[in-house]
């Protein structure tokens, strides 16, 4: 099996079939049309992904998708307009009314928004369970259990699954189990030899990695992928070939882009972890992190996207700290090359567990910048909170 870095460079592409061009270039169509009817009849088969209607998919698409599925160790994939898209696809690709779904409470947010205000209704029971729960999950699982979806580690908060625990005790029931693995990404995680059966990506994040791209990917193992397809073809979600383009792109790149902000990342939060502002650092690939064994056993690497927990301050500190920031944007999204803040809001959700810090919490994307100067920046908004804090007190 070839690496990483060597897939990434080779798959998703075959200049013979392109005039020599190194790229499969962007193949805009709606109508494709055949020589003869009896061609056109064979083109049918929407798993086997034939170029047969624009809604279906282009050379290009199919050049995005093989590229992923390669990367990841899938059998096949999908693309999906976004990551949310990808989610409800998923989900609705394995579940049918009358049945108990298992979420963990540290989900996505708008994953959540999904299951109670759209799979609730159409007769789906929704089950949030504790992310740290590992085989304990057996407990949980019923007769009508038709799916356990993971995200590890969390959105926002950061716990690490036991992703195999959990999948050996969903598989000895034959329940499938779903993954969000945009924060691990194809490139520094095996999902499928971890026991995911579907494995879900925002490509807006990393995959694309310029913040200038909305665009989702799901890949399955074999069992999982007719059904996968179909849902798509039934919902009707097609992706225009110049975002596949785009996404391809980006993802030749994820290899070297992931390694340089996996190390300017654990540069700033062993520094974060450091001052005394700074209660902990929810971020898998640091020693400290309650989940770091499990993500050293299970992952390659970590991306550039982590929390930090403050000690008690009020959240006008916060915002102080966040506003002095001149090298971290404020906004929704990350994966790009650029650094980002956000406030966490994470204990207003949760309904299986507690999540109670110390203090006010913020999520940092960290980019490709210079490390230094991006400590230098935080030193700086940290000067800020403390300073206005003893200005407060005085
Ligand atoms: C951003 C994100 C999504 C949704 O992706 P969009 O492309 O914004 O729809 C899904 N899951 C996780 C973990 C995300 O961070």
């Amino acid at each position: 099996m070839q690496k990483p870095d060597t897939v990434l460079a080779h798959a998703g592409r075959s200049p013979e079939d392109h005039s020599g061009m190194v790229n499969t270039p962007v193949f805009r169509t709606s109508t494709v049309i055949f020589p003869t009817i009896e061609e056109y009849e064979t083109h049918r088969d929407i798993s086997q992904k034939p170029v047969s209607y624009g809604r279906h998919g282009t050379p290009t698409t199919f050049a995005f998708e093989d590229a992923v599925a390669k990367l990841e160790g899938a059998h096949q994939a999908v693309a999906l307009p976004n990551g949310l898209s990808a989610i409800v696809v998923a989900l609705l690709a394995v579940l049918k009314p009358g049945q108990h779904l298992l979420m963990p409470d540290s989900a996505y947010s708008p994953a959540r928004g999904f299951c109670d205000r759209r799979l609730v209704p159409l007769g789906i029971e929704v089950e949030y369970y504790d992310p740290l729960i590992g085989g304990g999950i057996a407990k949980l699982l019923r007769e009508n259990t038709g799916a356990v979806f993971c995200e590890s580690p969390g959105s926002l908060t950061f716990e690490m699954q036991d992703i195999p625990a959990i999948a050996a005790a969903a598989h000895a029931r034959d329940i499938p189990v779903l993954a969000d693995n945009t924060w691990v990404t194809p490139y520094f995680a095996s999902p499928f030899e971890l026991g995911i059966d579907i494995s879900i990506h925002a490509g807006t994040k990393y995959i694309g990695g310029h913040s200038d791209l909305m665009i989702g990917v799901v890949t399955t193992n074999e069992r999982y992928w007719k059904p996968v397809r179909q849902t798509v073809y039934d919902y009707g979600y097609s992706v225009s070939p110049d975002d596949c383009y785009q996404a391809l792109r980006g993802l030749r790149t994820i290899g070297v882009r992931l390694k340089q902000q996996m190390q300017n990342a654990l540069k700033v939060a062993r520094w974060l972890e450091a001052q005394p502002e700074v209660s902990r650092v929810l971020f898998p690939a640091l020693e400290s992190d309650p989940g770091h064994a499990l993500w050293k056993r299970d992952y390659r690497g970590a991306s550039g996207l982590f929390s930090v927990v403050f000690k008690a301050i009020d959240d006008a500190a916060v915002a102080r700290f966040a506003n002095a920031l001149k090298l971290f944007g404020i906004g929704s999204s990350w994966g790009g090359f650029e650094s980002l803040i956000t406030v966490v809001h994470a204990a207003a959700y949760r309904t299986a567990t507690r999540w109670q810090p110390e203090g006010p919490a913020v999520r940092l994307h960290i980019g490709l910048e210079d490390p230094d100067d991006l400590i230098a920046d935080l030193k700086h908004g940290l000067q800020e909170l403390v300073a206005d804090r003893a200005g407060a007190n005085g």
